[in-house]
């Protein structure tokens, strides 16, 4: 099996999720004999390619034009099917970050291919890839399989799979290559504007290392304070369930779950969050939950590695003092 891995980067820096699915492609290439081929696009994103060189792939393609310096669906899609052509892949891996699930469909339709998106696995069978995706926002998952000839082309959750796993070559790099693509600026018909630097002021919590989610339990935004002094001592950043969001206690770019974000740090806190399935499953892929309930029967604590039954008001002072202290 011939893998072909895009990865995402903005302005030079990895979106993190590349990573992920770095990861998966390895394991899928590992588990069926195939090869795998990294893909870097932009401007001016050499150092990007070498340092993925340093991972195990066969090879790393990067594709720079002017014209890929900003993102613009018709350009990367126009760029990415030149490069599917002459690399002819069987499996197309994606992170599903907001930007692929811009350009992806279009580009599976411009090759009159489906998509599989948004996966949170895949399991090896009998010679066959089954991919699985969730369902009825979370309640269920299913398994989902490609018809037809290849090329075909999948993305990954945010924390299906773990970054740091991504194995890394001993001492050398993978070849670098160079592929021309041909772009006209006509063909481009968005300009991206100043958005995408708006977004400096917003925060991408899918990035976050540390999170500090509040529900309900906070009950009044006079409170919210009080979580932030445990983000800041943590050096996390604030995230919240969708009622926090909806009164406009803090804004909707800090939601998590099938209607906001969906998030996958090393440590994700709930404080006052009752885990609803809607919560859930936007922040289930964290790698350790600690949850602070007063309800022991919170469905919160079905998925948290750690639970505290208690007060919030109690608790988060207490571990802002510790975290504090123990600097
Ligand atoms: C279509 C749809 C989409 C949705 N999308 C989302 C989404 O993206 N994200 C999302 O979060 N929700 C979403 N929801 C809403 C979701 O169903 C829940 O209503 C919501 O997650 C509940 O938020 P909560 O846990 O903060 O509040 P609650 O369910 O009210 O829970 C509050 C919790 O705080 C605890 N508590 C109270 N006081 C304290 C205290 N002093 N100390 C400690 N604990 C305390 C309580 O025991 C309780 O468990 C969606 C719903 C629908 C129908």
């Amino acid at each position: 099996m011939k893998i072909l891995l895009i990865t995402e980067q903005r302005e030079g820096k990895w979106n993190n999720t590349s990573f992920e699915t770095l990861a998966a492609a390895q394991q899928i290439a590992k588990q069926t004999g195939g090869t795998l081929t990294g893909v870097v696009i932009g401007k001016g994103v050499a150092a990007l390619a070498n340092e993925l060189a340093g991972f195990q792939l066969d090879e790393v393609l990067l594709v720079e034009h002017d014209l890929l310096e900003k993102y613009t669906p018709d350009g990367f899609t126009l760029a990415l099917r030149q490069i599917v052509a002459a690399v002819k892949p069987d499996l197309v891996l994606l992170p599903h970050t907001y930007q692929v699930r811009d350009f992806a469909p279009k580009l599976a339709a411009s090759l009159g291919k489906g998509m599989i998106g948004d996966c949170i696995g895949y399991r090896h069978e009998n010679g066959k890839l089954i991919f699985v995706r969730q369902m009825f926002q979370g309640r269920t998952a299913a398994d989902v399989v490609f018809e037809g000839d290849p090329p075909w082309i999948a993305s990954f959750q945010a924390g299906a799979f773990r970054g740091d796993q991504a194995a890394r070559r001993q001492g050398d790099s993978a070849p670098v290559k160079t592929p021309r693509v041909d772009l006209k600026a006509e063909q481009i018909r968005t300009t991206p504007l100043e958005l995408f630097r708006e977004a400096k002021q917003a925060v991408d919590l899918s990035q976050a290392p540390l999170l500090v989610a509040i529900g309900r339990g906070i009950k009044a935004p006079e409170n919210i304070p009080l979580a932030e002094k445990l983000a800041k001592a943590l050096g996390a950043e604030l995230a919240a369930s969708r009622p926090i969001c909806d009164e406009g206690w803090l804004p909707m770019e800090r939601q998590i779950g099938s209607s906001g974000q969906t998030v996958a740090p090393k440590l994700y806190l709930a404080l006052g969050i009752s885990g609803a399935i809607q919560h859930v499953v936007g922040m289930k892929g964290a790698r350790t939950i600690v949850a602070v309930n007063k309800d022991q029967n919170a469905p919160i604590f079905e998925v948290a590695d750690y639970g505290i039954v208690g007060d919030l008001f109690e608790i988060v002072p207490a571990l802002t003092e510790e975290v504090e202290k123990s600097k």
